[in-house]
């Protein structure tokens, strides 16, 4: 990844996807083939089994493809584990760690999240670290205390905007259809750079928004100051809604 200060619009298919829908990432290279994006990065993480298979046929194209998770050890007897050696190995460019799905339903702490980066990073993969919290945090309060938390816990020492992004996706807005403010959102962004200040981290870190972002609230998002990006879910899955985004973006 070149430092720049281009937009970052990701997909996350999450579990969703089968050979069949090579169709639809085909479609989406359709949709953004001859469009010259100046502003703009476009990622789509689909699961391990058609990664591959993305990887071979955005070869060429303006699309990167990168992964939903990876292990924290390198290799051996790790049933079921995929390691960040074998993501390169199929070209893949970057890695989702510490969504909240995997920190929710894995058990996976900002402890794993920062062991998954730094072995993430050690082979040259770069990391979108995803912090944010729930509801009831939200409603008590405890927003920044969690983010700051999350932040200090999930990100390894060696990091810059060279290697790696952090996303922002408040859990309750995650496929809620329900979004903050964009006064609420500059908040968070603020923090986070406050944050990043604070700990003399590289202030060139990219920080994207993710959480039920369509292409109808599209817009309103791309007005935040500071944002580096989107983290897209379910509209991933549609190739011409989430090209429009990326077209929207520039
Ligand atoms: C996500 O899971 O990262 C996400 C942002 O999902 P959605 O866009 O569906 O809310």
């Amino acid at each position: 990844m070149k430092k720049n200060k281009k937009l970052l619009i990701a997909g996350n298919w999450k579990m969703n996807g089968l050979k069949k829908n090579s169709l639809m990432i085909s479609n989406l290279m359709k949709y953004i083939k001859n469009k010259k994006f100046k502003n703009t990065d476009i990622l789509i993480c689909p699961p391990f089994t058609i990664a591959n298979i993305f990887s071979t046929l955005s070869k060429k194209s303006n699309l990167m493809i990168g992964a939903q998770n990876c292990s924290d050890k390198a290799s051996g007897a790790f049933t079921g584990d995929i390691s960040p050696e074998m993501l390169k190995d199929i070209d893949l460019e970057m890695v989702i760690l510490g969504h909240s799905e995997r920190r929710e339903y894995h058990n996976e702490t900002s402890e794993i999240v920062k062991s998954k980066a730094i072995n993430a990073l050690k082979n040259k993969l770069n990391v979108i670290i995803c912090v944010g919290e729930s509801l009831s945090q939200k409603k008590s309060g405890k927003t920044l205390r969690i983010i700051g938390d999350q932040l200090k816990k999930s990100l390894p020492d060696k990091i810059s905007s060279n290697n790696l992004i952090i996303a922002y996706e408040p859990i309750w807005a995650i496929g809620s259809g329900k979004i903050p403010t964009i006064d609420s959102i500059n908040e968070m962004f603020n923090m986070i750079r406050q944050w990043l200040l604070n700990n003399g981290i590289d202030n060139n870190i990219k920080i994207l928004y993710g959480g039920s972002v369509n292409k109808e609230n599209a817009k309103e998002i791309f007005s935040c100051r500071d944002l580096g990006g989107l983290l897209i879910g379910g509209v991933s899955l549609k190739a011409k809604e989430f090209s429009e985004i990326c077209i929207m973006a520039g």
